[in-house]
């Protein structure tokens, strides 16, 4: 079978509402590389959307996991539970900054820790309004839909939403938004739209993945736990793309030395294996009666084995620290390619930790996306054999999530890559001349 054999079933067998960023169809994967179906190699930069810090197969997830599959996949933990999900369950518990005793819920995908976060903030607060950003992603099901910050492609023509959702600027320096005007925004909501007394919950990424990976300024993360406290709102932090280590801290809001209500993870928390949590303050996540939450394959005795081995990587391989190195040896190879070649089309580059982005942008300038180059930039890479994804409200940030446990010379090698894809979609006399 050919890449090209496959996009052409694939497009007549499958929906078109799920897209794919490129037609390479996987056939095999290890740590930061990746091979299609016609034996190609590519160093892997997107890792599955976040989900792979451990990298592709880890040989510590991968022995959990098959020692698990010869004991058994699913019983289901609502009809006769394991002891690997209550041990999982402490080991969060352990993890989650704050004070106080904490309680954990497994799930299986994002989304649903996201509709679980709130059906429990609900639940304890007896309020339904809850409060998110603009630009922010928390998945595609309803409430998460409606939660998540940007209507193309994800709401449009899936309506109605659910109520009493209400939606806040997310403070952007580079693109003029200050945190002064984004409390200022909440300030005004309690006073036009929303009394403070009906908010169940806010919710934010402490670092904005889809819609731009941004970092939250610390003294906005500060101000909302203030919000939070004077009225009694419950604090979610979505540390589903931003957590599990990606920004050198377990979770990326322990940066602002900020304790949240509930944490939501998925994504890189269990290697490549579908598992999610929401975990957080006893009292707040205990406040929905006993059969209220749960599902089938939530918490999945697979999923749990392979978190556990993931959390054992963690401590042996010291990849919090790794993150950083990560990070830095990144964001150093995207300004050694904007100097050498003065590249006025990398607006800006950021990171926190190893959740590095740069932004594209025409001459410079954060008010002019450049979507067609970094749309460009994709494919260029792939045919340079490195997958990237973007990322953006605008469509214009391409993001770095390579493993952080793959070594320094692959990075290095995803860098070449990057630059001479770089210079395809630009051309050198162009890239001179800017
Ligand atoms: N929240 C955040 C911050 C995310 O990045 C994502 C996925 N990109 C989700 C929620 C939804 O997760 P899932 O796709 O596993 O449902």
């Amino acid at each position: 079978m050919t890449n090209e054999e496959l996009a052409r079933r694939r497009t007549a067998a499958v929906a078109r509402g799920v897209a794919s960023s490129l037609a390479v169809y996987t056939d095999r994967a290890k740590n930061g590389e990746l091979w299609d179906v016609e034996g190609r190699r590519y160093i892997d930069f997107a890792a599955g959307i976040s989900v792979l810090n451990t990298g592709h197969l880890h040989p510590r997830v991968v022995a959990a996991v098959e020692a698990q599959l010869k004991r058994f996949s699913h019983t289901c933990f609502q009809v006769t539970p394991y002891q690997s999900y209550v041990e999982l369950a402490e080991r969060l518990n352990a993890l989650i900054p704050g004070p106080g005793p904490k309680k954990t819920l497994l799930l299986s995908t994002g989304a649903e820790a996201i509709e679980n976060a709130i059906k429990i903030a609900r639940a304890h607060t007896k309020r339904p309004a809850v409060i998110a950003c603009g630009g922010g992603f928390h998945g595609r099901t309803f409430m998460a839909m409606a939660l998540t910050g940007k209507v193309a492609p994800y709401k449009q023509g899936f309506g109605p939403m659910p109520a009493d959702v209400y939606h806040v600027p997310f403070p952007i320096a580079y693109h003029g938004v200050s945190v002064a005007e984004s409390l200022a925004a909440i300030d005004e909501l309690f006073h036009a739209d929303l009394e403070p007394s009906r908010v169940a919950a806010i919710i934010v990424e402490p670092v904005q993945g889809e819609g731009g990976f941004y970092a939250a300024p610390p003294e906005y993360l500060r101000a909302l736990r203030r919000i939070c406290d004077e009225h009694g709102i419950v604090f979610i932090a979505d540390e589903i793309q931003s957590g599990f280590g990606r920004t050198g801290k377990m979770f990326a809001i322990e940066h602002a030395g900020v304790a949240p209500d509930l944490v939501t993870m998925a994504k890189s928390l269990a290697g490549g294996f579908p598992l999610a949590a929401v975990a957080g303050q006893a009292a707040i996540m205990d406040a929905p009666a006993p059969g209220g939450l749960g599902g089938t394959y939530a918490g999945s005795p697979i999923g749990c084995a392979a978190a556990l081995a993931v959390l054992e990587t963690f401590e042996k391989e010291g990849l919090l620290d790794r993150a950083k190195k990560v990070g830095d040896q990144i964001k150093a190879g995207l300004e050694s390619i904007k100097s050498r070649h003065r590249l006025a089309c990398i607006g800006e580059i950021r990171g926190l930790g190893a959740m590095v982005a740069m932004e594209l942008v025409r001459e410079g300038r954060a008010d002019q996306p450049d979507a067609a180059l970094t749309k460009a930039l994709v494919q260029a890479a792939a045919a340079r054999g490195l997958i990237i994804l973007s990322c953006g409200v605008r469509a214009n940030v391409i993001r770095f999530l390579a493993p952080l446990t793959a070594p320094e010379a692959l990075i290095a090698e995803g860098l070449t890559a990057l630059e001479a894809a770089l210079l395809d979609c630009v051309g050198p006399a162009k890239a001179g001349a800017a």
